[in-house]
């Protein structure tokens, strides 16, 4: 498998201020992304999942360079993005996109569908204006929207044929990655699903890779091929989809999972929910982030912060409960 997108180390610590009884301010920092790594092969979804404020929106963010990041790199078929000029750098902005979460907030309601669509073929002055017309006809077209539509305006439409034209601005510039921030989770449940489905066959059409990032282990279950779980600003667990269900290891993947609700009201399963708030992010917990909520916590996870351990192909955890079992 190739590999499109490596992720090395990244960190983003966002600067606060932060004042104190005695009026003193105090300079700290929200470490929102502290030391993330993992790679995306082409063609496949990898999920990145966990509660929000874990950093997974952050790390979508710098990946299409909407945020520049404190430490670390990002490479995209093998050229460091935030190192790359000119010509090489314009190619990479085309072949990196976003989907946003809020399909209200993302699109400016003075632009028309039409616009919208074809605002990135302008901002990269591709084509004329009738060439211009006819390609986002026919992205309208691929993410099911009549043609008619293009004169009208985002606010004259629901919630999923919004996503729709979030969608439809994505592919606009033929991407091969596009960063998929939450697409659903406005949406109304019934809805959903609608939208995944799109997604899934545009990936296919156009062999498109993605970041998927959800809060939702169930949204994530139903696209991802490969999964990564977030917490405090590091990545806990990397495994394929079938793994990383049915044997999850890190224990905060094994509390989210067990958060899912059961659709099938025949089965009763004990259900050990999360407890506790996610601690700050500018003062995180020693040794292991997870420690204070951890029902396996033990001495050395206050003390030391766990290493990234191998439980198998593709399957990495970092926990000690696993410390020389690796395989
Ligand atoms: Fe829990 Fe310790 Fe593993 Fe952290 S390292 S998840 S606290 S057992
Ligand atoms: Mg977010």
């Amino acid at each position: 498998n190739n590999v499109i997108l490596e992720v090395k180390d990244l960190k983003m610590h966002f600067p606060i201020k932060i004042k104190t009884k005695s009026f003193i301010s105090e300079k700290k920092y929200v470490k929102a992304v502290d030391g993330v790594s993992f790679s995306i092969h082409e063609g496949e979804t990898l999920g990145l999942v966990g509660e929000s404020g874990c950093g997974k929106s952050t790390t979508g963010k710098m990946i299409v360079k909407l945020l520049e990041p404190t430490e670390g790199s990002i490479r995209f078929r093998g050229k460091d993005v935030f190192k790359t000029q000119g010509e090489e750098s314009k190619l990479l902005r085309k072949e990196v996109q976003i989907i946003f979460q809020d399909p209200y907030s993302s699109l400016d309601p003075r632009f028309t569908v039409g616009r919208t669509i074809s605002e990135p073929l302008v901002v990269h002055k591709i084509g004329d204006e009738k060439t211009r017309k006819e390609r986002a006809i026919k992205l309208m077209n691929d993410v099911g929207l009549m043609g008619e539509y293009f004169d009208r305006y985002p606010h004259e439409f629901s919630g999923g044929q919004r996503q729709r034209i979030g969608v439809a601005r994505a592919l606009a510039l033929n991407p091969s990655l596009i960063v998929c921030d939450e697409p659903v989770s406005a949406l109304d449940v019934s809805i959903q699903a609608q939208i995944l489905n799109l997604m899934q066959e545009l990936q296919a059409k156009y062999h498109l890779t993605y970041l998927f990032i959800s809060h939702n282990l169930s949204v994530v279950k139903h696209i991802c091929d490969r999964i990564a779980v977030m917490y405090l600003g590091k990545i806990v667990e990397i495994a394929n989809k079938k793994d990383l269900f049915d044997n999850p290891k890190h224990p905060y993947t094994q509390a989210l999972l067990s958060a899912i609700p059961i659709p099938d009201p025949e089965i009763i399963v004990e259900q050990e929910m999360l407890e506790g708030d996610v601690p700050s992010p500018v003062d995180p917990p020693s040794g292991c982030r997870f420690h204070t909520r951890c029902k396996n916590v033990m001495d050395i996870c206050k003390k030391q912060e766990p290493k990234d351990l191998n439980m198998g192909e593709d399957h990495i955890v970092a926990c000690h409960l696993y410390d020389n079992k690796e395989d």
